[in-house]
């Protein structure tokens, strides 16, 4: 499933998730137009969070909900451990290659990461909705999207 399309699935599950919402009136508008005021300048309201015009919020709100954001960190040590060696003798001693190189360079080694995260972004094994402060992987997404999109009958 390629970006766009995994975009589109969620806007229609948070469109299916949600309520047309008057809020001049304070009340639902399931047809689209609020019958009170006939206006259909209509927020989103997803039950048990609140109302706000658009679908960006719902999508951000229901993946908070059921998914669990990637800890990029972690999967960039285990990568440093996968190539390198686990622990690097230095002298006498043994130290964790992955602290070493943190402990010593910290600035080289976050933007290793980042880059290394940026990647996989762009491999799109991961995707994130709010700049890169969270990520999902794809494929959980894309297991979300199956189980949640109700196709239009
Ligand atoms: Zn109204």
């Amino acid at each position: 499933m390629c970006i766009e399309n995994i975009k589109s699935s969620l806007e229609k599950i948070a469109f299916q998730k949600t309520i047309p919402f008057c809020y001049q009136c304070y009340k639902e508008a399931p047809t689209g137009t609020c019958k009170t005021c006939m206006s259909d300048d209509l927020m989103r309201l997803l039950p048990e969070f609140g109302c706000e015009y658009g679908t960006e919020w719902v999508v951000e709100e229901l993946l908070k909900e059921e998914l669990e954001t990637v800890d990029t960190e972690e999967i960039f040590e285990q990568v440093i451990e996968e190539c390198y060696e686990e622990t690097t003798k230095i002298g006498f001693m043994e130290f964790s290659t992955v602290e070493l190189m943190k402990n010593n360079d910290p600035i080289y080694w976050s933007m290793a990461q980042s880059e290394y995260v940026d990647g996989l972004a762009q491999d799109e094994q991961l995707i994130s909705f709010d700049n890169g402060s969270n990520y999902y992987w794809i494929h959980d997404l894309e297991s979300y999207i199956e189980e949640n999109l109700e196709e239009a009958a």
